[in-house]
């Protein structure tokens, strides 16, 4: 993985001084990089080329001197003669941070594309690998925040002691900062001079509230990729107190919450039961009680094999308020790894979510029949019993040439595919690699694209 070479920080500059050292269109531009701050900026160059009448910048026609460095916060060197080397070394000396323009290696650091919306600010960098693009970036950037922020953000800052009076609690202050900076109205306010105004009204309504309402979100994750996730998953991610997620959610889709959200692991993997059902049932119900937004998040979609019934119940019965999110269920993530139509007009009228894990002779011979009506299945939790639950079907009277496809690690990277027949898995053990996995049973899997499948033995159906 690439790291990066620079580490981004904000410099206080106020009260101090930025030195910048020549007199041409390069310093001009770095002249006017420096006087969006307010900082005291000083020009220094025997030969003034380049306009600076617009700027509040100060322009002293000599070369640069020790004493001008002394206490300067920054220096941009913009003279690459003999007299620019020396205020470079003069800088150095004074232990200024120094950039000589277009000259990476006597850098210190670089200036990023800025987005200023005093007092927000965002830096894009590629650490002057391609500026061309940083600018790209920036502009997109820009094109999404309103003009408006810096405005919301100062508001925000001068709330800060009256919310810490009126507020004690850490999370009703952050509620009201959400409201505070989401809110249309606020954004109204503002345009029109009224900002103070509307951000105390909001704040007397919500240190009259009672203790926020707790709420428990079941939210599916999807597959595994974090590009696979719903925007609404996304964002109430973003606004969960408490994460509280299976073992098969991948840490990168965990880590999409706030930073200082709580997580909290409930294990539930193959052979790990750290939390019981209950234990689960009561953790959601006590961090609602408690006031907090919990999004319990669940691997591929929270109604599908997710015991989501079970804890709907428990917070039905608590009075909890609660919601869901739907996510990509790993069957149908696996029929887009594979290009499989589940349901195909003449070959499959149908798609069978079923588990292969406790699955009865009842269930198999009732799966046997649904697949050989033509049926799909997607058996979940069956890889280690894969070939038990084909025989199964096979004396249940399934015919041996029916295909099968297994998807491994569906919806992420690191997928495999094995494609054979009934008659082909029910006659050997396969060496699958790690992780979940998605069998898929019926005639629409030979309509798939199983050309990257390894292929298990006695495959009988051809690749579409
Ligand atoms: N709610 C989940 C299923 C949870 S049960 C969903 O909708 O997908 C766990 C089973 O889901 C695993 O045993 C496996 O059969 C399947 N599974 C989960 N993630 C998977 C993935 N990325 N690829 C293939 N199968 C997966």
């Amino acid at each position: 993985m690439a790291r990066l070479n620079t580490f981004p920080v904000s410099v206080k500059v106020a009260g101090r001084r930025i030195v910048i050292v020549g007199g041409d269109e390069e310093a001009l531009a770095k002249a006017r990089l420096a006087a969006k701050t307010s900082a005291e900026v000083v020009v220094f160059a025997p030969e003034v080329e380049a306009d600076f009448s617009g700027l509040d910048v100060s322009v002293v026609e000599r070369v640069a001197q020790a004493a001008d460095f002394a206490g300067a916060a920054l220096a941009f060197i913009a003279d690459h003669g003999p007299e620019g080397q020396r205020a470079l070394e003069m800088a150095r000396a004074a232990g200024v941070p120094v950039n000589e323009v277009d000259v990476p290696e006597n850098c210190d650091f670089f200036t990023p594309a800025i987005i200023d919306r005093a007092p927000i600010s965002i830096a894009i960098s590629s650490e002057g690998d391609a500026p061309v693009l940083a600018r790209l970036v920036r502009a997109r950037i820009e094109a999404m925040l309103s003009p408006g922020l810096g405005a919301l953000a100062r508001l925000a800052g001068a709330m800060r002691e009256k919310a810490a009076q009126r507020l004690s609690d850490g999370v009703a202050r952050r509620r009201y900062y959400e409201a505070l900076v989401t809110s249309p109205a606020i954004e109204n306010a503002l345009d029109a001079g009224q900002g103070a105004a509307a951000a105390d009204a909001l704040l007397d309504a919500h240190a009259g509230a009672e203790p926020g309402r707790g709420m428990v979100w079941l939210i599916g994750a999807g597959p595994g990729a974090e590009d696979l996730l719903t925007l609404r998953a996304q964002r109430l991610l973003q606004e969960a107190d408490v994460i509280v997620h299976d073992q098969l959610v991948p840490s990168g889709v965990v880590e999409m919450g706030r930073r200082d959200a709580e997580r909290i692991s409930v294990g539930k993997a193959k052979g790990h039961h750290s939390f019981s059902q209950a234990q689960i049932n009561a953790l959601l119900v006590r961090l609602a009680r408690e006031g907090k937004k919990v999004a319990r998040l669940k691997s591929g979609d929270p109604m599908v094999f997710g015991r989501a019934g079970q804890e709907i119940a428990a917070l039905r019965k608590a009075g909890v308020e609660h919601g869901i999110v739907p996510g990509i269920t790993s069957a149908l993530a696996a029929a887009a790894d594979t290009a499989t139509p589940v349901t195909l007009r003449k070959v499959s009228s149908g798609f069978v979510f079923a588990t292969a894990h406790g699955a009865d002779n009842e269930d198999l011979a009732h799966w046997a029949s649904l697949a050989g009506s033509g049926l799909t299945l997607g058996l979940y939790m069956g890889k280690s019993i894969a070939s038990r639950v084909v025989r199964q079907l096979l004396a249940h009277g399934l015919s041996r040439s029916v295909p099968v496809g297994v998807v491994v690690n569906a919806g992420r990277a690191e997928k495999a595919l094995y494609a054979g027949t009934v008659g082909g898995l029910a006659a050997g053990e396969i060496d699958f690699v790690d992780g979940p996995a998605i069998i898929f049973v019926g005639d629409a899997v030979a309509h798939g694209d199983w050309a990257r499948a390894e292929v298990f033995a006695a495959r009988e159906w051809k690749v579409a």
